[in-house]
């Protein structure tokens, strides 16, 4: 019999302790609560004991009835604890939990109140719940990604009622969490009580008309497909590489099995030279460079080079010289270092872009912080593209290709979390192939910008420019998409540039 007694007591302490570790109970309410059931244990074991001492019932019979008391309170518990986890708390338990907690803050900021976070013409997501209950304990986490992806798409905002009780009355609230949907114009869609997954709630925002996984249909629609000029620059006089303008003093020649290549300098040289897929053994043997006095081609490994760096820009600047004489008589009058072929392509070569393995310059290249390390995009797209690469969570920090203003786009998830300025785009360069289709035109032609406004600016001062306006969110989705293999081969001479 004592053994009977003290297993039933063994269960209701520890139904007794789920109950008072649950977080949904709160500080001193708790104390009402333990007195609550420490009296109804005393009830119970009494009425047990009278049961067990009954003449006349067989023993079975004691035990059935005491058990069919116990799985019905135990039955009674679980579904009251089930019932609070699942579909939130009834609003007086958090406002008691305020009341008996810190001294309650009177009323809601002007931040929180619904004219000040809706109907700014992004839909938005309140949800209002409180730090201490389970089913706004497993909302915290799913808000917190929803607000980071979602950033410059929706307004995602939490109200916690222990801070403000006022939201309650406010956003006539009674059980928490409650979520509330609104459009862009602040009209209350939907809302929906207790716990709400991630899942759920993209996919009621599909349901109610909003797809949150685009933002297409917000950005201006801009592009241009047929070059604003003819491009009559003989072709001799334009960079294979940049597309650039030639100046003979610096050309650099490579004679390739598929005939000579022509290169605006010793830069668009080791950028091609960076990207190339056949055997790269002997390759310097092919180029020749240009003495800057007399104009005559040079060997590339034969030839000396003076190496400074442009005081405006910071970046290198290389002249080639057919003997040190020269280059000496050079430095006098502009300073700068002279080094053989064999250092200077260590140079070339030290910084790479992190998602297509192309010599950069960093003055030129998108800075990107992936895990606390460094490293470069060649181009806009290409500084995206290291979170494809690399798999991690990316910062970006890119200048307009207008102005020079700085951009910042942080990544989480494959998704943008977020952008400085949110108006930032892209523009994706784009050229068509002679079968019609068409295809990247490469790094150099790619960029980002603070505003739609800047980025059609520059367009129209780069009459050979053709492509079209995305959002910085595509540029990267659509590096996100490409397979390891094509990560592998981006940017390849051969793979990316149509020629
Ligand atoms: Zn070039
Ligand atoms: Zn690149």
């Amino acid at each position: 019999m004592q053994r009977i007694i003290v297993l039933t007591n063994l269960m209701i302490n520890y139904n007794m302790k789920f109950l008072l570790q649950c977080p949904c109970s709160e500080g001193k309410a708790n104390i009402l609560l333990l007195l609550a059931i420490v009296a109804g244990i005393w009830l119970l074991a009494g009425w047990i004991k009278r049961v067990l001492k009954k003449k006349g019932d067989t023993l079975m019979n004691k035990i059935a009835k005491i058990a069919i008391v116990i799985v019905l309170i135990v039955a009674v518990i679980i579904v009251i604890v089930i019932k609070r986890h699942q579909s939130g708390e009834d609003i007086s338990l958090a406002t008691d939990a305020v009341s008996l907690g810190q001294a309650a803050p009177v009323g809601l900021p002007a931040e929180y109140k619904p004219e000040n976070l809706v109907g700014k013409g992004l839909p938005a997501l309140i949800d209002i719940g409180a730090g201490t209950c389970i089913p706004c304990k497993l909302m915290a986490p799913i808000l917190e990604e929803l607000e980071k992806g979602l950033q410059g798409k929706a307004i995602v905002q939490f109200i916690d009622l222990n801070k403000y009780p006022g939201a309650a009355k406010e956003y006539r609230i009674s059980v928490m969490p409650t979520q509330i949907f609104y459009d862009v114009s602040g009209k209350e869609l939907f809302r929906h009580e207790g716990f709400y997954s991630r899942e759920d709630i993209l996919a009621k925002w599909k349901e109610l008309g909003v797809d949150l996984s685009e933002q297409q249909s917000k950005l201006p629609v801009f592009e241009r497909l047929a070059t604003a000029q003819n491009d009559n620059r003989p072709k001799e006089n334009i960079c294979y590489m940049c597309d650039g303008d030639i100046k003979q003093k610096i050309l650099v020649k490579v004679q390739t099995d598929k005939g000579p290549v022509r290169l605006c300098s010793p830069h668009c040289y080791f950028i091609m030279y960076s990207c190339l897929t056949e055997d790269k053994n002997d390759f310097e043997k092919k180029v020749s460079v240009t003495d800057w006095t007399t104009g005559q081609p040079v060997a590339a490994t034969e030839a000396v080079y003076l190496y400074s760096l442009d005081s405006q820009t910071g970046r290198p600047t290389i002249k080639a010289f057919a003997n040190k004489a020269s280059a000496e008589a050079e430095r006098a009058t502009s300073g700068g270092s002279i080094t053989g072929w064999q250092i200077l392509q260590e140079k070339e070569l030290a910084h790479r872009c992190g998602f297509c393995d192309r010599a950069v310059y960093p003055e030129d290249a998108a800075l990107v912080k992936a895990d606390g390390l460094h490293t470069w995009g060649c181009c806009s797209h290409c500084a995206m593209g290291v979170a494809a690469r690399t798999g991690k969570d990316i910062e970006v920090h890119e200048k307009d290709r207008l102005t020079g203003e700085k951009i910042i786009v942080k990544t989480f998830n494959g998704s943008i979390a977020s952008l400085e300025p949110v108006t930032a785009v892209a523009w994706f360069g784009q050229r068509q192939k002679p079968d019609g289709t068409w295809a990247s035109a490469g790094c150099f032609h790619q960029g980002f910008f603070v505003s739609a406004e800047n980025l059609k600016k520059w367009v129209e001062q780069n009459p050979y420019k053709t492509g079209r306006l995305i959002s910085i969110n595509q540029a990267l989705t659509d590096k996100m998409k490409l397979s390891p293999q094509q990560i592998q081969k981006a940017c390849k001479i051969g793979e990316c540039v149509p020629k």
